[in-house]
């Protein structure tokens, strides 16, 4: 398995094995990998020739007041997990590799990024976007594998990639879950014992709204407000900062749940701040 840490390496890497009429596979992530991103890399890893997974801690999709200096990172460990699940390349580059001290160009989704993760990070899917395409342009992949757990994030990638032609097929996969039902996340790590032990009770409110929704309730906003109380009452140290029920293409919000609807949730606990989500089936 190749390291490379500059956009000019990964470039030639690619073009060399797509000269050689390999398909390439890529997966992006910002490390300090955990099972969920497992779960990306070997699905992806069965859909091409070669994978490519790329960790960078993207500054551009962090917010001032945001967690960017304290991320989670451990390379040496990220590499060899890489490698024990059949990664060809790893692409890790410092921040002065990917952005030029006078980058000014950006990409905007803006109508699927002013809800739910956009209202409190208003930068943020500029900067994934921004990142991911970069990531696409220099790889070409056939493939590129991406976690449903950050539903708006892919939402708003296949716009992209619909609106400028990009030639990728963006594959989503479901979200991988510690036995409990946490989502699994790198930002994990920030929580204390006490909070680990009660942050299953995101789930449990997310699956309360599904059987609320089966019995036959459809108003969003009762559905909400059943959440909350669930929140409240197991896991009161917590502070939702939105709990939005979207079109799951559009991410426009829906009042009356009459067919698939994205139920989105991020909740502050401590300093950490944890997203889910359900596709609610009617
Ligand atoms: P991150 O390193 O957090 O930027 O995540 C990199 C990729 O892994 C993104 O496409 C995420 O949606 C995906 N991912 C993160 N956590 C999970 C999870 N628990 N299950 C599935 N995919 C995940």
């Amino acid at each position: 398995m190749d390291l490379l840490n500059t956009p000019a390496a990964l470039r030639s890497q690619c073009r060399q094995w797509r000269a050689q009429g390999k398909s390439i596979a890529l997966v992006p992530t910002m490390g300090f990998l955990h099972d969920g991103h497992m779960s990306l890399i070997d699905h992806a890893r069965g859909r091409a020739d070669r994978l490519v997974v790329s960790v960078f801690v993207n500054p551009t999709q962090f917010g001032p007041n945001e967690d960017l200096d304290r991320y989670p990172r451990d390379l040496p460990r990220d590499l060899a997990l890489a490698q024990a699940h059949g990664a060809d390349a790893v692409f890790a580059p410092e921040p002065g590799a990917m952005y030029q001290p006078d980058h000014s160009t950006w990409v905007e989704v803006p109508e699927l990024a002013k809800g739910l993760c956009g209202a409190s990070r208003p930068i943020h899917f500029r900067g994934v976007c921004t990142v991911v395409l970069k990531l696409l342009n220099l790889v070409q992949p056939d493939v590129a594998v991406f976690g449903q757990k950050d539903w708006q994030q892919l939402a708003i990638l296949r716009r992209m990639a619909r609106d400028l032609d990009l030639d990728a097929e963006l594959v989503g996969m479901p979200i991988f879950r510690e036995a409990d039902g946490l989502a699994m996340s790198s930002r994990n790590v920030y929580l204390t014992a006490e909070e680990r032990a009660k942050v299953p009770a995101i789930r449990q409110g997310l699956l309360l709204v599904r059987q609320t929704l089966a019995a036959g309730e459809k108003d969003a906003a009762r559905l909400g407000e059943i959440f909350c109380e669930h929140l409240a009452a197991n896991l009161p140290e917590s502070r939702p900062d939105y709990v939005s029920f979207v079109d799951p293409e559009s991410i426009s919000p829906v009042a009356h749940i009459s067919e698939a609807t994205l139920l989105a949730v991020a909740v502050c606990i401590g300093k950490v701040r944890l997203i889910d989500n359900i596709l609610l089936e009617v």
